[in-house]
């Protein structure tokens, strides 16, 4: 399996073009030891060639999403053919609009598949039709339902012809419903399929993707531990970070993001005993992580994280 990173900030990328917290301003001033990074997107590539084509999975669909595909060369359209591309389906991990929002770059008549909980797509089929312009490929956009906890052969929805070998499964994480969806809607919708996780199985390999982690459900924990590869919600460092930042007076566990540090923080929480390669991505633009010289960045590195940036590549 082949994962490449194409995005690795939360909302609103880094730096965020209305923020002046210090990161932003420093950033903008050449003061600042560390990357630009665009809005939180993976892809992955796991499937047998196929009609000599090999075949990428996205993870999220960015708002960033068409600038991130035109700077992979891997997600480029085949050479043969008007129309054509390499991405086959896209794993859809909540409602949030920095997951949904990337679908309206992949509208131009193109048909692929879209994996998301049955509630995520009620959102998306039921208050906001601009997402119709989907259907007007042929075959239109295919939405493929992910129970949580059921195991999704994604596989045989690639290629009948071929051998099962991705496998995917949706770990429900307890969090809530974007404030945009309305009330009505969201009193019908069950609780564990707001935010999920996402485990894939590959060749006897295992990754966890979850960049939204509320940690409301801690099920999550053991799904983690035995992966080999964990990509995980780095989106804040202190539960206070966006109150201290002057962005909000919220706290990041109520705004649905476990924080990094503080006692039951994600560094804590983490199993110890776990083998798996631990990378954060998610970052917002208001964490300290992001700048390399500080004592944050260092703390995460000591605690054996590594930290996402645009264009990572990893191997499994
Ligand atoms: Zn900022």
């Amino acid at each position: 399996m082949r994962i490449k990173i194409l995005g690795s900030a939360a909302g609103g990328g880094f730096p965020q073009w209305n923020c002046a917290c210090p990161n932003c301003r420093r950033f903008r001033d050449g003061k600042f030891h560390g990357s630009a990074r665009t809005q939180t997107q993976i892809a992955i590539e796991a499937n047998p060639e196929y009609a000599h084509r090999r075949y990428w999975t996205l993870i999220n669909a960015s708002p960033d999403l068409r600038s991130q595909i035109l700077a992979t060369k891997e997600l480029r359209p085949f050479p043969d053919g008007n129309t054509s591309t390499s991405i086959r389906e896209v794993y859809i991990p909540s409602a949030d609009v920095d997951s949904l929002m990337g679908l309206l770059h992949l509208r131009e008549f193109q048909g692929f598949r879209v994996l998301s909980t049955p509630a995520v797509r009620r959102i998306v089929a039921e208050e906001n039709s601009i997402f119709r312009v989907l259907g007007r490929a042929a075959p239109p956009v295919e939405w493929i339902s992910l129970e949580p906890v059921a195991t999704v052969d994604t596989a045989k929805h690639h290629n009948p012809e071929g051998p099962p070998l991705l496998f995917s499964r949706a770990v429900p994480l307890g969090g809530e419903y974007p404030d945009y969806v309305s009330g009505r809607l969201r009193a019908a919708l069950p609780a564990d399929e707001a935010v999920i996780g996402l485990l894939f199985d590959h060749c006897g390999k295992r990754l966890f993707v979850a960049p939204t982690l509320p940690n409301r459900n801690t099920g999550w924990k053991e799904w983690a531990a035995s992966s080999d590869v964990v990509l995980l919600d780095g989106t804040f460092w202190s539960d206070t970070e966006l109150i201290h930042t002057g962005r909000s007076n919220k706290t990041a566990r109520e705004i649905g993001h476990l924080p990094l540090s503080g006692p039951g923080g994600l560094l804590e929480q983490f199993p110890k005993s776990s083998k798996a390669r631990k990378i954060l991505l998610h970052m917002n633009n208001t964490n300290p992580i992001l700048d390399e010289d500080s004592a944050e960045h260092r703390a995460v590195l000591e605690a054996g994280f590594e930290i996402a940036y645009d264009g990572m590549e990893l191997h499994l």
